[in-house]
């Protein structure tokens, strides 16, 4: 079979200096044209890389009328200056930035893998792929032969065709002469990325140790919905240049100590700690029931007595092959990416076939958990699934449950769906999913995400009750879990209003990686006070969006405290630890940066994306409001099921002797007082920020990162 090129590029692959190539691959698929951008000097000064590429990509090459589905909205790939460099660990991330069809605004997903390190090694720090195919193709990026093509997507039998996982496996062979290796590495979308809104886009890569090709997924926000809907199908990358020392750092000394010294805490630390080395996020499973915040139906508890069937050395024992280092890219020692092997599916139109499923991590687990199911088949089987259509876990597991309380609640019956959609049935749940991949039946109220779904149900509700559309809707708001139209990521925030805060605030709408507070809040009672609450609200989000813009992944200093941290004003930060990155950037591009300078490079990173947001309608204090679910008990029954702690709770704020009698007053009155503290959250967060009351960035916040132009006046 030879592959049909469209159009091609002849290139000499620009070499890595201090970090950068200082080019970016643009790929039109409307004309087909292949061009390469060399960028200013001063380009990586203002915008660093990664996750600020794509923000001033899509900053300044969109426009407010411009929707996932539109021609010049821009798919962007983009790892940093700090990525691929196995001395250090965690530098295979890269982000996938674009206009997300879930949320309107602007949407980043991170993703590990060999994607980024080979396309840097290609000659590129970023690729932004515009325009939409009217046939499906794949690009292909060869830095060995220096060649760059369009083609159409070859075929390799309809089912392959269909499947994410399968159809990267299937390409990557077959452009690699039939053969897997280290050098070559993809990324794919699959049926379920163009029938949904939350589909995602699949890092494939060889795993010498395993001897399989594995795969990470960018999961939030339907960036393999945009790959798909430009008629993009994959992405291969090439090249066999050596990569210890690519990045040819200004001093190399530098980097290896950095990297050294980091590689050490982690591997006497994490085996003291969290573990992920050895049992990867479900570790997270078991701390979650224990303080409530695993969520179940539909984020109503946060605790269950049959989670103990899906705690971590559950998938240990039976499906995790227990003595193999699983980083998701080279020199990665805490390598939580874990994975199985020979797993045969029991469940969906793929039943009794045999395969390796990379995951599942926490939040797949807590997706199935919030439907109210607890088996540990069921959640690799539903990873795996999920994987192989291109489907976000979250946002499917949040859309089903969402739809399953709307049943509970009366708002939908058997009569809409085809079939009983309740807490724990493992049978609909796993026919929804599959309803949804393919876009058939109910499926396709659920391909909507939460956002949607609730629309349809709301005014089919209102509609046959004869009620006001407004007084369903706000109903119905109450318990579904989506902010800015993404769906809530896996941790139940009733009771931290520092994650509320971290979910409501989030530019992108309610997932962790901007601000993951809740342990620091509710378990360790690191922020006591709104203030405090609010300067957490602002530093944690500018740091992890430095991680999102260099190209590193955050884990090793999150969720591994140095020895050393105990005795620091704020522990949480993890100063020790961040002293590494800092010393890995200046020695990477020969600066002198403090971590103040790499915080305020982040900071004007930050507003552009708030900008971003004002432009789409997404900016002000109405887009940062969040579900009563996410305050505290929404209904009785939540209330009901811990009254003894919320009882405690509402006498503390109190004061003896003033609890109203009735447990319904009560309920009443938790109600008024949680929406009471989100606002002020709001209003301490805003101040903190440098906002208005409104939410909005005061004129004197954007001079400061000199982002008061014209542009960015008319937003104000
Ligand atoms: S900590 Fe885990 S996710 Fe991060 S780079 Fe290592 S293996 Fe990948």
């Amino acid at each position: 079979m030879e592959m049909k090129v469209i159009s091609s590029l002849e290139y000499q692959p620009p070499s890595i200096k201090a970090g950068y190539t200082d080019h970016i691959l643009q790929v039109d698929l409307e004309s087909y044209t292949i061009s390469q951008l060399n960028l200013p000097l001063d380009f990586k000064d203002r915008y660093i890389g990664g996750r600020g590429y794509a923000l001033k990509l899509i900053w300044d090459g969109t426009s407010e009328n411009t929707r996932y589905d539109s021609p010049e909205n821009l798919l962007v790939m983009a790892s940093g200056p700090l990525g691929n460099e196995p001395r250090f660990p965690g530098s295979g991330k890269f982000i996938v930035g674009t206009i997300s069809p879930l949320t309107d605004t602007f949407v980043d997903s991170n993703i590990g893998g060999h994607f980024a390190p080979l396309l840097k090694l290609c000659g590129f720090d970023a690729l932004a792929i515009s325009g939409i195919s009217h046939k499906e193709v794949v690009l292909t990026v060869d830095s060995d032969k220096g060649i760059i093509q369009i083609a159409e997507a070859p075929s390799f039998g309809e089912e392959t065709d269909s499947g994410a996982l399968s159809y990267g496996e299937a390409l990557l062979k077959y452009v690699n002469n039939g053969e897997f290796d280290e050098n070559i590495a993809a990324v794919t979308a699959g049926i379920g990325a163009l029938n949904t809104r939350f589909g995602i886009i699949n890092s494939l890569f060889y795993d010498r140790r395993r001897g399989r090709i594995r795969s990470k997924q960018a999961g939030r926000g339907g960036t393999g919905t945009v790959m798909r809907t430009k008629g993009l199908k994959a992405v291969t990358v090439r090249s066999s240049l050596p990569r210890i020392g690519a990045n040819n750092p200004v001093d190399a000394r530098g980097v290896k100590e950095a990297g050294a010294s980091l590689k050490r805490v982690v591997s006497q630390v994490d085996p003291r700690q969290l573990r992920l080395s050895s049992w990867g996020t479900p570790i997270l499973i078991e701390y979650m029931d224990k303080y409530h915040i695993l969520p179940v139906n539909n984020y109503q508890y946060g605790q269950h007595p049959d989670a103990k069937a899906i705690f971590a050395e559950v998938f240990l024992d039976r499906y995790f092959a227990k003595k193999i280092p699983d980083g998701c890219y080279k020199g990665c020692n805490l390598a939580c990416a874990k994975g199985a092997e020979d797993i045969t599916l029991q469940y969906g139109p793929q039943a009794h076939r045999k395969v390796g499923i990379d995951g599942p991590e926490y939040e797949t687990a807590g997706a199935v958990t919030s439907m109210g199911i607890f088996d540990p088949q069921f959640i690799m089987e539903y990873n795996w699934y999920c994987d192989q259509y291109g489907l976000d876990t979250i946002s499917m597991g949040v859309t089903t449950s969402f739809l399953m309380e709307c049943v509970q609640r009366g708002y939908l019956s058997e009569r809409e769906i085809g079939y009983e959609l309740a807490w724990g049935n493992l049978e609909s749940a796993n026919r929804l999913l599959h309803e949804t991949a393919i876009g058939k039946g109910f499926g396709k109220i659920c391909s909507q995400g939460v956002h949607r779904a609730k629309a349809w149900v709301a005014e089919q509700y209102a509609k046959n009750a004869g009620l006001p559309l407004d007084r369903v809707t706000q109903e119905l708001n109450k318990f579904s879990m989506e902010t800015k139209g993404l769906e809530f990521s896996m941790y139940i925030t009733k009771e931290s209003l520092a994650q509320q805060g971290g979910y409501g605030f989030a530019l992108k709408g309610p997932q962790h990686d901007e601000a993951w507070l809740i342990f620091i809040d509710q378990v360790h009672k690191e922020l006591p006070t709104f203030e405090t609450k609010a300067q957490a609200l602002k530093w944690f989000p500018l740091i992890r969006t430095w991680f999102n813009a260099v190209g590193l992944c955050k884990l090793p200093w999150i969720d591994v405290r140095h020895p050393e941290a105990a005795s620091t004003e704020n522990p949480a930060q993890n100063l020790p630890t961040l002293a590494y990155y800092v010393q890995y950037l200046n020695a990477t591009l020969g600066s002198n940066k403090t971590l103040q300078d790499v915080l305020d490079d982040s900071e004007r990173l930050y507003l552009i994306q708030k900008l971003i947001n004002l432009r789409h309608g997404k900016g002000t204090r109405s887009s940062d409001q969040i579900p009563l679910r996410a305050m505290g008990p929404a209904f009785f029954n939540e209330y009901e099921a811990r009254s003894d702690y919320y009882d405690a709770w509402l006498t503390d704020q109190l004061g003896e002797g003033q609890m109203p009698d009735e447990p319904r007053d009560r309920h009443a009155l938790i109600t008024k007082l949680r929406k009471e503290a989100y606002e002020r959250l709001c209003d301490a967060v805003y101040k903190e920020k440098g906002y208005s009351p409104d939410g909005v960035p005061m004129p004197e916040t954007l001079e400061k990162f000199d982002l008061l132009d014209e542009k960015a006046l008319n937003l104000l």
